[in-house]
């Protein structure tokens, strides 16, 4: 990323209790359209003491935020979901003008984004503690949920608009109060999504947005003020996330990079399983945390399924994911292009045949484009299928029986999705219960839960207890607190607690 120097550009802000507010010293950055290198935008990688104003404002807004009641609560997420969806083309085209996919991948994405939201309306009754009456004579005990205090995301550059929903309106409906710095690369679809949470008219301090990048993150994992860290990116900084937070004595969820495999038995479906495929590996130009990324093809599954595959993966139009009939999009920057293209060299290299090479698909020579790309013959030992490429690439192993299959998929160091392809009962119950992956799609490529399910990968792709989203959401935001109680008054017999069981 480079430094703007047009200044007619327009400067992004934060905001910050309440208010937008400009960052003024710190360095501004281009936010680029991946589509055809156009300059957007500035972003402002915000300074300490801009990160530090956010989260005063946050601290300063929690203890009223938390005496509002659950329903109210609950309401202004229902206001904000209207507005929302009243805006909903705008923030999808928000979202494909600055990080590529395609506009009705956006707007589907806008649409779970959404649901979030209505997840989060739920919190009256998912926020609810527990009661047991007589756990020893005259003693009752109840578990309650509390807010747990300032709560912090920081979000990828790969889903503009749902990402930042995986925590902030769960944050809020406990009772938080929240700060968020979206990706540097894609802060434009929250800047507009900000602009409808202004007009909610919630209490300064609510919630905040601060620009940056890696300083504003570190600030954020060892910030004092700060109680608890939702992480979304690559495992490399998953890693240093996690055990930075922890060690400031923060609750953390970190979500990080994935591998995710698609195992195709002999008795698959031929058409809906490559249609499965083709969505899985190459919407969102293969950038999705649940992008199918290695086929593993079991005996003769493979002839069946491949050669359809090749055939339908070549007639994709490579774009820019604002015109119509595009399949797929550019990559999010010329680097990833070129980190991308490195990938498909080193795996022919180390002996995988290329099918269909998307190298240099043609589009805008100022995008960053790379079409969809298959190698087969790939090894279960080779890099490409141990390791994150991030971009529109499927690499299809070939094994003769499902056992292997299993090994191939649990060998990984991830463990976010995986799919079974199969219309087998049999074949499922083996590979859901021997599967070492948190999410399973059973004939359905991208298996992403919906907002009131968790976000429930394993391995390198997740650290932590509580989910994103679902009623884990629920409990990462909130904290247990354990009341035992007995009266002496209206003629209830007393004694010792510990005894009179
Ligand atoms: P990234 O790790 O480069 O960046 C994520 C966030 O971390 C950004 O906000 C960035 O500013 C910040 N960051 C980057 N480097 C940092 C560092 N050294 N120290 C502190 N903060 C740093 O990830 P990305 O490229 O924006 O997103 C793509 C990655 O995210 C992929 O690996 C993808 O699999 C992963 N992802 C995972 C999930 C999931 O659910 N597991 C979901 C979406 C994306």
């Amino acid at each position: 990323m480079t430094v703007s120097t047009e200044l007619s550009t327009r400067t992004l802000n934060n905001y910050v209790g309440g208010a937008w507010v400009e960052a003024p010293g710190a360095e501004l950055h281009d936010v680029v359209n991946p589509a055809n290198g156009e300059v957007l935008a500035r972003v402002p990688f915000s300074t300490a003491a801009q990160l530090d104003e956010a989260v005063a404002a946050a601290r300063e807004a929690l203890p009223a935020w938390r005496e509002v009641s659950t329903i109210a609560r609950a309401r202004k997420l229902f206001e904000l979901r209207q507005k929302l969806d009243d805006r909903k083309e705008e923030i999808a085209r928000a979202a494909v003008t600055e990080m590529g996919k395609t506009l009705p991948d956006a707007t589907a994405e806008v649409g779970r984004m959404i649901e979030m939201v209505e997840a989060a309306t739920a919190i009256p009754t998912t926020m609810q503690g527990r009661v047991l009456e007589d756990v020893a004579r005259n003693v009752d005990a109840e578990t309650i949920r509390q807010p747990v205090g300032v709560c912090a995301a920081i979000a990828p550059f790969n889903f503009p608009a749902m990402v930042p929903f995986w925590f902030l309106p769960f944050a809020i409906a406990t009772g938080n109060t929240f700060v968020l710095k979206p990706s540097e690369q894609v802060p434009m679809t929250q800047a507009l999504v900000f602009e409808s949470i202004d007009e909610l008219g919630l209490p300064p301090g609510v919630v905040n947005l601060v620009n940056g990048s890696r300083e504003v993150v570190e600030g954020m994992l060892d910030h004092p003020g700060i109680d608890a860290i939702s992480f979304v990116g690559s495992a490399p900084v998953a890693k240093i996330v996690y055990e930075r937070a922890a060690k400031s004595g923060k609750r953390v969820q970190a979500l990080g990079g994935a591998k995710n495999h698609m195992v195709i038995c002999p008795d698959a479906v031929v058409d809906p399983t490559v249609k499965g495929l083709i969505g899985s590996g190459f919407g969102a130009a293969g950038q999705r945390c649940m992008a199918g990324s290695v086929i593993v093809t079991v005996g003769e599954g493979h002839d069946r399924v491949i050669p359809a595959l090749v055939e339908q993966s070549k007639k994709l139009t490579v774009g820019d994911g604002l015109d119509q009939g595009t399949d797929v999009g550019p990559v999010i920057s010329c680097e990833a292009r070129d980190r991308i293209s490195g990938w498909i060299e080193k795996a022919v290299e180390d002996g995988a045949e290329l099918l269909v090479d998307g190298r240099d698909p043609g589009g805008d020579p100022e995008g960053s484009y790379v079409g969809p790309t298959i190698l087969d013959n790939v090894k279960p030992g080779d890099r490409i299928v141990g390791e994150e490429v991030f971009g529109p690439v499927l690499a299809v192993v070939n094994v003769d029986t499902l056992e292997e299959a299993i090994d191939v998929v649990n060998a990984s160091p991830f463990g976010n999705g995986v799919s079974i392809f199969t219309e087998s009962a049999s074949a499922v119950r083996k590979f859901r219960h021997d599967i070492e992956v948190g999410m399973v799609g059973v004939n359905i490529g991208v298996a992403a839960p919906v907002a009131f399910f968790p976000f429930s990968g394993w391995k390198a792709s997740f650290l932590g207890d509580l989910h994103a989203h679902g009623l884990d959401g629920v409990e990462f935001f909130t904290r247990k607190k354990t009341i035992t109680s007995r009266f002496f008054s209206g003629g209830q017999t007393s004694g010792s607690y510990f005894v009179e069981h």
